[in-house]
């Protein structure tokens, strides 16, 4: 099938390219590069060993978007494109809105007007806030809002994509909930290049390791857990990719209307136990000191995958330790990232 990648130059959208070329499928990317670099897109040709039509344009451009699905009349779309730092969407929120909802409404309409009728949409845990306990199902009960309009715009785009698919019932979505992302590729090509400080756990680290910065800082250490420190569902981003090859194939059966499901591995490791694993990994101590609560992080987050399993026939194949040592690799081999 060809597939119209919005944001596939990005962590995962890099990702989930290479595993379509290998898959078979042909790959067109729109991506206007507000946080990826054009060395992705040729890397991702390189792993896939397959060329890849790269389109720099933004989402929100309706009139350059709908020229893009005239020309390439892909057969389904994954939509990664979005800002995603929560603290910046507290700081600028018109432009999370702006970005992430309307590059969504586009799209949708582009969509509509040019016949594509199945969409996969990058969801994310932030959408259960704190209302159930994990192990976190599909069915849970979910917040009228997040904890930052980051995840606000999640809630928002998947009731966008509920009510359109209510009124189309020849439209199927498949909203994929992403737990914590975390790894690279195994060849260390593709990984994830963050710019500036690192707001997430695993980029911070393995920039500790490298000695680009001095230690990492612990947000808390008084949880109500085993050890103190938030827990969650830590999930290889190779494995996160073959999830969206996977939902793909729904399409391919026919119409499936709008599906929801968790990309987790359903198990929790606490944020000692991920420096452990990345101290063993590197084979060195992670210098780290304890600072207090981050605001709006839970204590524990982690998915039940059963429904992507038994509807899907995907589970999570890599290990804490997959994870550590391919984000280690893609960080030593590429320690400015993709550069300028
Ligand atoms: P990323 O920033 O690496 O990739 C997003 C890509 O979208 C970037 O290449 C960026 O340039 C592009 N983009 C942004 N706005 C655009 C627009 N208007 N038009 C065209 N391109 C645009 O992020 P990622 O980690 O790969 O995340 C991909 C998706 O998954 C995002 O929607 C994100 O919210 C979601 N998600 C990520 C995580 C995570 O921890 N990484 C967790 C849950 C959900
Ligand atoms: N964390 C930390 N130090 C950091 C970054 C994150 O202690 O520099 C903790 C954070 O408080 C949370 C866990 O690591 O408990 C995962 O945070 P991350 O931002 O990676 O993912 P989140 O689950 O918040 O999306």
């Amino acid at each position: 099938m060809k597939i119209l990648v919005t944001g596939g130059a990005g962590y995962i959208g890099s990702h989930t390219c290479v595993v379509l070329l290998q898959q078979g499928h042909e790959v067109v990317i729109v991506d206007n590069l507000c946080n990826s670099k054009p060395a992705a897109v040729e890397r991702i040709r390189e792993l896939g060993g397959k060329d890849v039509k790269f389109y720099k344009e933004d989402v929100c451009n309706e009139t350059a978007l709908g020229e893009i699905f005239r020309r390439e009349q892909p057969g389904a779309v994954i939509h990664f494109a979005g800002l995603k730092a929560v603290g910046e969407s507290v700081e600028k929120p018109l432009e999370y809105y702006a970005n992430n909802v309307g590059s969504t409404l586009t799209l949708l309409k582009v969509m509509g007007e040019t016949g594509v009728k199945n969409i996969v949409f990058s969801s994310s845990a932030t959408v259960y806030g704190d209302v159930e306990d994990p192990p976190l199902r599909e069915d849970a009960a979910l917040p009228n809002h997040a904890n930052c309009p980051y995840g606000t715009t999640k809630l928002m785009i998947e009731q966008i994509l509920k009510d359109y698919a209510h009124a189309h019932s020849d439209f199927n979505a498949v909203l994929l909930r992403y737990f914590n992302p975390v790894g690279a590729h195994e060849s260390g090509r593709i990984g994830e290049d963050p710019s500036g400080i690192p707001n997430n756990l695993s980029p911070y680290i393995v920039q500790v390791v490298v000695g680009k910065r001095d230690k990492l800082h612990i947000f808390g250490n008084d949880y109500p857990t085993p050890d103190g420190t938030c827990i969650r569902d830590y999930i290889h981003v190779v494995d996160l990719a073959e999830g969206h090859a996977a939902a793909l194939k729904l399409f391919e059966k026919g119409n499936c209307g709008l599906r929801v499901y968790n990309l987790g591995t359903g198990r929790g490791h606490s944020v000692m136990e991920v420096v452990k694993a990345f101290s063993e990994a590197a084979g060195q101590d992670i210098p780290y000191v304890i600072e207090g609560r981050r605001a709006g992080d839970l204590p524990e987050s982690y998915a039940d995958c059963q429904k992507a399993k038994d509807e899907l026939g995907w589970e999570a194949k890599k290990t804490l330790q997959d994870m550590c040592a391919d984000a280690l690799r893609w960080q030593r081999q590429n320690p400015d990232g993709y550069g300028d």
